[in-house]
């Protein structure tokens, strides 16, 4: 294996050589219109993401060989002032990106060598932010994913299972801050903090949907969550304004139809509700009555609107408590990123990176963890008093406690004859400082 590799090695080398001296030649002979400026590669889990950038529109066509497998590329009208031998170091679909001998002296082919065999997606995306036109290639697995969580109880004492998305990532940096940080590197550093702290509570799960610096597409998020069996997706992002003053946190849901009072009444048939769309979804596939299936996925929708609204509004109430809000009320937008219509989703604007104070505080560990046990809290608060049938959370049906003046945390654990150390895990707390009117779960 290892010979064959080598020699393979050194005639793509030579051969690099020839291309380069026939680069220089074709560059003198011929004037091209458009040129490819950069490459950029992203290395994802299950996909890799090649981001051509160029001056002009591209005019391109494509086509893929076997034995060895090649994806080439043909740019019309164009030159390339790119090393692209650099590219494709550490990736393990792509093994080497190399020009070849043209289609006509005004045209340019990139070729790229493949580990194996991939569903192909090809695109060009017009300028946006400070991008211009781009080509973009992905190379997507075809082996289909095995799911991240096994849930071996699955039906009896499961744990409740919490998506994290975190925003952008990849050659989609997100906004950029105020002194020039990427929203995509906070989205993440915050999502892996929440992740940890999460997978730390008994009865809670957490799948994070991109684990580093890749680009996940906006369908794939609610599917990856199905896949895991969410129950709840959340968002991770940083806001943004053209201006550097407006700071704060936000959460955003999918655009509720009915007015907030009706989610009250919706709420408290929740166990009634949850137990018939359990099987809405096959249902729906099984069922010919087209009258029934628009109305149970409607249902669906619903159910889900009014728990995201739900989740939502305790998010707020404890990111409250560790920064400052720039919308008090859940924010309802129509956004890709909140598709998911039968998951409850909701968007969490962790605050301004166009805001000076802001960016600093998204970039400081400190204060993500801040934000991490904030989000972490609200998932505990929610879940504990919804929690899902079939889960830990429901078996165990844990008491809920407010403090009232003169109580102490030893006092409440005595009350409640659980020892003191539990009572402090079940509810994250560090210290024995408790305040009044503050929740805690007793444990069983
Ligand atoms: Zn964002």
């Amino acid at each position: 294996m290892k010979t064959a590799l080598l020699s393979s090695k050194l005639l793509t080398s030579s051969f690099i050589v020839l291309c380069i001296l026939f680069v220089a030649v074709n560059s003198v002979k011929a004037h091209a219109s458009n040129s490819i400026e950069s490459v950029r590669l992203w290395s994802a889990p299950s996909s890799t993401r090649v981001v051509f950038d160029l001056k002009d529109k591209p005019d391109y066509s494509f086509f893929s060989l076997r034995s060895p497998n090649r994806l080439v590329i043909d740019f019309g009208d164009s030159q390339a002032q790119v090393d692209f031998k650099k590219l494709a170091r550490s990736d393990h679909r792509v093994k080497k990106v190399r020009t070849s001998t043209p289609k006509n002296k005004k045209s340019k082919r990139v070729v790229l060598e493949l580990e194996g065999t991939y569903k192909l997606v090809v695109f060009p995306l017009a300028p946006t932010g400070q991008y211009g036109h781009r080509l973009v290639v992905e190379l997507h697995d075809t082996a289909k994913p095995k799911p991240v969580v096994k849930n071996k109880k699955a039906d009896e004492n499961r744990d409740v299972v919490i998506a994290i998305v975190a925003g952008h990532g990849g050659d989609d940096p997100g906004s950029i801050g105020y002194k020039g940080s990427y929203e995509k590197h906070v989205t993440l550093a915050i999502a892996k903090k929440l992740a940890a702290q999460l997978n730390k509570k008994n009865g809670l799960k957490a799948v994070l949907i991109r684990t580093g610096d890749y680009f996940v597409r906006h369908e794939r998020k609610p599917r990856m969550a199905r896949e895991n069996k969410a129950d709840l997706l959340i968002s991770i992002h940083a806001d943004a304004f053209t201006s550097p003053q407006p700071n704060g946190a936000s959460v955003l849901v999918q655009s509720a139809r009915r007015a907030n009072s009706e989610f009250t009444k919706v709420i408290a048939n929740r166990e009634k509700e949850s137990q018939l769309l359990g099987g809405a979804g096959e249902i729906i596939k099984n069922t010919q009555d087209d009258n029934l299936a628009v109305i149970l996925a409607d249902m669906t929708k619903e159910f889900t609107t009014q728990s995201s609204y739900m989740f939502a509004t305790e998010a707020l109430k404890e990111l409250k408590k560790v920064t400052k809000l720039h919308k008090t009320k859940p924010v309802g937008l129509s956004l890709a990123v909140l598709t998911a219509q039968d998951i409850p989703s909701v968007l969490i604007e962790t605050g301004f990176i166009s805001n000076p104070k802001d960016e600093k505080n998204l970039n400081n560990p400190a204060h993500q963890k801040k934000l991490a046990t904030a989000i972490t809290r609200s998932i505990q608060n929610y879940f504990n008093r919804y929690p899902p049938k079939g889960s830990l959370l429901a078996s165990k049906n844990m008491p809920v406690h407010s403090v009232v003046n003169g109580e102490s945390l030893s006092l409440i654990a005595q009350r409640y004859n659980v020892s003191l150390s539990a009572l402090k895990k079940e509810n994250g707390l560090k210290s024995n400082i408790i305040h009044v009117g503050q929740k805690l779960t007793i444990p069983k």
